[in-house]
């Protein structure tokens, strides 16, 4: 089953920029973001039904995206990398979330351990030791992926408290010579079997081991003793195959470090945007999903009826409360994606959760309000809104900031600053 493509030759509605304007955007950015566009609007789009109906990775998609250069997003120019700003990466992600949410996740994911290991470990603290011998293990995993074209997962979540930044993980690596065994069990690890490279997080194994210790190493998808297992048959993100690994004593190198030993905690505290780097995916939902609604209302999605519903006042108060919802989610979300770096202060890092919680939260809203005012044959598969509806319900689930931890941070923060604590009451 082929579903429609939103814009056409023959509709008159021209779907927007994913940053509401291309006005302050750089060459670069407007010529990345041309290409993620021409990619989704005709490679990924067309196929993102099958991958949804058959819960299969989009294998096609990564293979445009290798072609297109776009594995390369963030890794830096000093290492053959186009060396995206986390601006650009997030408005890139947004773009092909229109087209195919399921891709965007997981490309999402794939940029995300290049940022980790480029953009943000550049701005950590770090002795000259450390620096040097992390410009040589990060020289392996960028030549794999700019040269080889290697795709980097980032299976994380556990199913214990860990996911959400509250204890260590129970994956755990023992120093061995010459590198770590590496033990445990992650859940939820989109791109399972599809990825050459797991970037796991683990305990470093020591007496009175801490969330200091946790420790970044990118497991080989052939590394003996790493094993996908259990089912995939989720609501939504199909696509994303997102199974289970387990990890019996696989070996790693010391070159698996994707950060030194010790500065993955530094960068979750130093860096938050890190924690929000999945929601780029859901603002380009919601952009779609208003698309979508439009041209249904106008009758231009190609293969319908030529009936029109866009003369009913229901059906226009309806598309300007989704109209508002998503401007408000792009005011906070470009705001936010645009001032992203090191040591935000408390004003930021608030604002932060703010837009982390408007993206997943409106996505979803503006959604369910399309289901709503298109109506009953917009519940149907021949038609993309009702996958984007299954997609939107889960970004607002996705640890470590969930839309629940969201606003238990946000409300503590905005009550207490730093280490502030209260005088008991007896
Ligand atoms: C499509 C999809 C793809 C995914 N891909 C990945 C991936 O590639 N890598 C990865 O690491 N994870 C991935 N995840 C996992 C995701 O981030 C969560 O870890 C997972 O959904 C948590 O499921 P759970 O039932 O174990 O949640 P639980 O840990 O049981 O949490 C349930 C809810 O309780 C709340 N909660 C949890 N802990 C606390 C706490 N300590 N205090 C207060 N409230 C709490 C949260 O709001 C959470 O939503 C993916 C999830 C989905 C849906």
């Amino acid at each position: 089953m082929s579903q429609p493509t939103l814009s056409t030759a023959a509709s008159r509605y021209q779907p927007p920029h994913i940053a509401g304007s291309s006005e302050g955007l750089s060459h670069a950015q407007s010529e990345l973001l041309e290409r993620a566009a021409e990619l989704g609007r005709t490679c990924f789009a067309p196929r993102a039904a099958r991958h949804d109906r058959e819960a299969s990775f989009p294998v096609e998609n990564f293979d445009d995206l290798r072609q297109a250069g776009l594995l390369a997003l963030c890794v830096p120019a000093s290492h053959g990398g186009l060396e995206a700003a986390f601006a650009t990466y997030a408005l890139v992600v947004a773009e092909l979330g229109r087209h195919c949410a399921a891709t965007a996740l997981c490309f999402s994911m794939h940029a995300c351990a290049c940022m980790g290991a480029g953009l943000i470990a550049d701005q950590l603290d770090m002795s000259s030791a450390e620096r040097a011998e992390h410009e040589r293990h990060r020289t392996l995993h960028f030549e794999r992926i700019v040269r080889h074209g290697k795709v980097y997962a980032q299976p994380f979540s556990e199913g214990g408290a860990a996911a959400a930044g509250k204890a260590p993980w129970t994956t755990t690596a023992r120093k061995v010579e010459g590198g770590y065994r590496i033990d445990g069990r992650k859940i939820f690890a989109s791109l399972s079997g599809a990825a050459d490279c797991y970037g796991v997080l683990c305990t470093l194994q020591r007496p009175g081991a801490t969330l200091r210790d946790t420790l970044y190493l990118a497991v080989p998808a052939e590394a003996p003793g790493l094993e996908v297992c259990g089912d995939w048959d989720p609501l939504g993100m199909r696509g994303t195959v997102s199974r289970n690994l387990l990890l019996k004593d696989v070996f790693v190198p010391d070159s698996a470090r994707l950060l030194p030993e010790g500065l993955y905690h530094q960068a979750a505290q130093r860096f938050p945007h890190i924690f929000t780097t999945l929601s780029p995916t859901y603002m380009g939902i919601a952009q779609a999903a208003y698309d979508f609604s439009v041209m249904y209302l106008r009758a231009e999605l190609p293969g319908m009826s030529p009936v029109k519903r866009r003369m009913y006042p229901t059906k226009q108060a309806a598309v300007a409360e989704m109209r508002i919802k998503l401007e408000q989610t792009r005011a906070l979300f470009l705001q936010c994606v645009r001032e992203a770096g090191i040591d935000p202060d408390d004003g930021a890092r608030q604002r932060l959760y703010a837009a982390h919680y408007t993206v997943m939260e409106n996505a979803h809203a503006v959604c369910a309000l399309a289901l709503r005012t298109c109506g009953g044959q917009a519940l149907l598969k021949s038609l993309p809104l009702e996958r984007l509806f299954r997609d939107s319900r889960c970004g607002s689930l996705m640890l470590p900031w969930t839309a629940e931890l969201c606003l238990d941070r946000l409300g503590r923060e905005c009550l207490y600053a730093g280490a502030e604590g209260d005088e008991r009451i007896e």
